[in-house]
């Protein structure tokens, strides 16, 4: 502390005018008040006293404690708020974030799905059938001294039925299901995913015999890291291993069987699918034809329709290659929902085509969007690929040509009928990169300049030459060597399995490759500029065309029909059954977009 300079009687005077300031530097402030008072020439008996005053150790650590304590109460506080929902007093806000929050269906209320509801599948209802049978006598295998797999890995493509079917194993078996996502396991805080993991199965020997379903298994399952420089993610790890060591330390005798699904087999670890875990591995692919018929006779069921559902079924079937089953149910309730918004009693057929279109392109804008002259080059477009498809042999059958904007940013669409086809020879492959390209050309041939409108059909011809020289071994120069795709959005990234010099070749067989496409469907067009022209200009007046309709424009196919279905459309099926006596065909209004042939 300094001592104010003064005498005694001038300082008493002061103290009745003291003030207080907080100062950061003790020297500076004396300095420059002395500045000011020297320059102000005050005398020294009244210059202002100065006194400092340090707050001690001991206040500072009282008022950080004071804070520290406020803090503790606060969370005290919110811990209780949470903990009036839960079951164990303060600490059951955590608690609860430890419980599986999975979901349960009682397969013993026997209201659940059974097999009977899953459509096609014949296969991997066979498979799972097993499963159904232990679930139910599980004495018969072990008495045979037989070990019953502890589970089974569903793997296909989202929307195929792995859910559906995996409950109805639940229903079949009359046990319970217990479902849960793998993203549901996942959090931030350490080891909380294990702790879920423990409840899940905590749960199902509760009640077992039963069945626990992880959906989506890739999001826990995935790879463990096997490079001390590769970014590990433990939260995830010590989840993966929780769940192994709950799958093996579940006995035979426990009766729980664990389903699993995924689109995504090839990230998983193969600790998980290694005999004695996930072991048998059922694939459920996207539906057959056959299949699609059946599910549509599925969802068919529950719609009043105009005709009977045979009727709809097989054509449904046919215009649908590529649709999961989730598709098709959609397309069925869409259908439903487009016949009651419109007033109608039951479903027609042209809600079922109306259905279709959404499901592929989305809801047709009412508001005009285009210019004319933005028409007219969406017009040339669609026209070429329909053209290109129509005169190439290996091409796919044009249903329907478009240029109605739709909301999924579709300025157009080439309805094609797309077979059921699983392997393409190479010259297959080179016609349907002509036929992506059709747009392109005719954009420039006819207009002589080229819009931005080709961006997906390049994308497809790039994708299409990359995966010939790279995948297929169809490039000459390259030979039959194949590498794993590059996946979307890590191109570029992590360590590449060929040399420079061999991607430079690869590169250059690609671009050979579009190049020439490019020069075919050049060649195409301009020997055939006529019948583009008349497409255009069908286009231009009716919006809408079809198969029939640029049959009679330009003549049937050179190359044989292109339809792999009955070429009937659905008004003239109709009208044939109404000939034959068959049934009652409706009272149809005119279909939306599309003029009466
Ligand atoms: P995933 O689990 O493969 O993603 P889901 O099993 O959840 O697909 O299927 C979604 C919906 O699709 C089901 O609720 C059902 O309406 C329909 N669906 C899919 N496959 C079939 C099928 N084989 N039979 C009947 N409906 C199906």
């Amino acid at each position: 502390m300094i001592n104010p300079k003064g005498g005694r009687l001038e300082m008493m005077k002061r103290l009745a005018l003291m003030y207080r300031m907080q100062v950061a530097n003790i020297d500076k402030f004396e300095e420059k008040l002395r500045a000011a008072e020297d320059e102000l020439n005050i005398e020294g008996k009244d210059r202002i006293p100065v006194s400092y005053k340090r707050t001690g150790f001991f206040g500072n650590a009282l008022y950080a404690l004071g804070m520290t304590a406020v803090g503790l109460a606060i969370l005290w506080y919110v811990f209780r708020l949470a903990g009036m929902t839960g079951r164990e007093g303060g600490f059951s806000a955590f608690n609860q974030l430890k419980m599986a929050r999975f979901t349960i269906v009682d397969g013993k209320m026997g209201k659940g799905i059974s097999f009977k509801d899953v459509a096609g599948m014949h296969e991997a209802k066979l498979e799972v059938k097993e499963f159904v049978d232990y679930l139910k006598s599980p004495e018969r295998f072990l008495q045979l001294g037989a070990k019953v797999p502890k589970g089974a890995l569903l793997l296909g493509p989202p929307g195929c039925g792995k859910t559906l079917l995996a409950k109805a194993v639940a229903t079949e078996a009359q046990v319970p299901f217990l479902a849960m996502a793998g993203p549901e396991f996942v959090e931030v805080i350490g080891g909380l995913g294990a702790a879920r993991v423990r409840s899940l199965f905590k749960e199902a020997r509760a009640r077992a015999p039963c069945i626990v379903y992880i959906d989506e298994i890739d999001a826990v399952g995935k790879k463990r890291s096997t490079t001390m420089s590769g970014f590990s993610n433990t939260e995830e790890e010590q989840t993966l291993n929780q769940l192994l060591v709950e799958m093996d330390g579940m006995g035979t005798t426990d009766h729980v069987i664990v389903l699993a699904s995924t689109n995504r087999a090839d990230i998983l670890d193969n600790a998980l699918l290694r005999p004695g875990r996930l072991d048998r591995h059922v694939f459920i692919d996207l539906p057959t034809l056959q299949e699609r018929r059946e599910i549509f006779e599925q969802h068919l069921k529950s719609l009043k329709l105009t005709q009977a559902s045979s009727f709809y079924s097989q054509r449904l079937a046919e215009l649908t290659p590529g649709f999961s089953g989730a598709d098709i149910a959609n397309i069925c309730n869409e259908a439903a929902l487009h016949a009651a918004r419109e007033g109608h009693t039951s479903v027609h057929t042209f809600n079922f085509e109306y259905a279709v279109e959404r499901v592929i392109a989305g809801t047709a804008k009412k508001s005009k969007i285009l210019s004319k002259e933005e028409q007219k080059v969406v017009a040339f477009h669609e026209s070429g690929h329909a053209l290109v498809g129509w005169l190439l042999e290996h091409t796919e059958a044009v249903m329907k040509v478009s240029i109605a904007p739709r909301t999924n940013a579709a300025l157009g669409f080439a309805q094609m009928l797309p077979r059921d086809q699983h392997l393409f020879t190479k010259e297959q492959l080179f016609e349907r990169m002509c036929m992506a390209l059709g747009g392109r050309v005719s954009e420039s041939i006819s207009f002589n300049k080229v819009t931005s409108g080709a961006q997906d059909d390049l994308r497809k011809v790039t994708r299409i030459a990359y995966s010939m020289v790279k995948q297929f071994g169809m490039a000459p120069t390259i030979g039959p060597i194949s590498f794993p795709e590059a996946q979307e959005g890590l191109a570029g990234i992590g360590r590449r399995p060929f040399s420079q010099g061999l991607q430079q070749m690869m590169d250059h067989e690609a671009r050979l490759l579009v190049a020439k496409a490019y020069r075919h469907t050049e060649k195409v067009l301009q020997d055939n500029l006529d019948k583009l022209q008349a497409l255009a200009n069908a286009l231009l007046e009716k919006e809408v065309i079809n198969y029939e309709d640029i049959e009679a424009l330009i003549g049937p196919p050179p190359h044989g029909p292109k339809k792999m279905i009955a070429p009937l459309r659905w008004s003239d099926a109709e009208r044939e059954r109404q000939d034959t006596g068959e049934e009652e065909a409706p009272q149809q209004p005119p279909v939306r977009g599309e003029e009466p042939s």
